[in-house]
């Protein structure tokens, strides 16, 4: 259901690392991701969202940020960091790319985090600018991708449009989170993302689960207590991203150290 709902705000103060504000057009994501934790944040905003299957646009979020960014200091605007600025709704409402018109003509640098090949669209906005595209590769695996991220599309799509952006110059940069134990950590696996990384220059930025109770409920629906409780031992594979990354020229980084 795409419903539009009126907001108060669209540049947000952020505390993420490299971000001065967040920008996030729709409440909601298609995308639905059994890890997100975003929902627990919505539950007292929004309680009526139902996550992955409800987005509600902003209507008035591009007036809202023409006025803002008049006023408002210059600063790194992440788009985005409550939901994903190329989901499916976007393709046809274009709220992200009249957005980052705006951002662009006011001078305000922008980071683009996203699983979509949709970006490859706005290409024509983001070459030249102050822009780095992000693009979240939990898995170079299918099945990876079916169980835990159902409406985002497949790895390959993303893997190939982080490859387009990076070829035309654009910085991009590698999400590879959250690492799920038993999942997304096998060795040949972690080598194939950094792999991906060194090809396209692309830093590459880990994390591990946030959990929260919504979390904890959508995940224990496919994974078994066992491997839910291993989530803690992380220690080893981020000692051994790190090492893989060394071996490969590939700058990496914990997500929020
Ligand atoms: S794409 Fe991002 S915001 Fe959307 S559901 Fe997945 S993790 Fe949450």
């Amino acid at each position: 259901m795409i419903e539009s709902r009126p907001c108060k705000t669209a540049l947000s103060r952020s505390t993420l690392p490299g971000l001065a504000y967040s920008f996030n057009p729709y409440w909601g994501c298609g995308h639905g991701c059994l890890y997100c934790y975003v929902p627990d944040v919505m539950r007292n905003v929004m309680p009526s969202l139902r996550w992955g299957r409800d987005v509600f646009v902003k209507e008035n979020v591009l007036e809202i940020l023409r006025r803002e960014v008049r006023r408002k200091p210059k600063g790194v605007v992440g788009v985005s960091t409550a939901t994903d600025p190329y989901q499916p709704a976007e393709k046809g409402l274009e709220v992200t790319r009249r957005a980052l018109t705006i951002l662009i003509e006011a001078g305000f640098p922008v980071s683009i985090q996203t699983k979509s090949p949709l970006v490859v669209r706005d290409i024509d906005l983001i070459r030249g600018k102050k822009i780095d595209v992000g693009f979240t590769i939990t898995s170079t695996d299918k099945e990876f991708q079916r169980k835990f991220e159902p409406g985002a599309p497949p790895p390959e799509e993303r893997i190939s449009a982080l490859e387009t952006v990076s070829s035309l110059g654009i910085i991009t940069w590698i999400f590879y989170g959250p690492i799920i134990p038993g999942y997304n950590d096998a060795p040949d696996e972690m080598e194939r993302i950094v792999r991906l990384g060194a090809k396209t220059k692309s830093k590459i930025i880990y994390d591990r689960l946030n959990i929260k109770p919504t979390v904890i409920q959508r995940l224990k629906t496919i994974m078994g207590e066992d491997e839910f409780n291993r989530r803690h031992s992380l220690r080893e594979q981020f000692a051994r991203l790190e090492a893989l990354c060394k071996q490969h020229g590939v700058r990496c980084e914990f997500a929020f150290p």
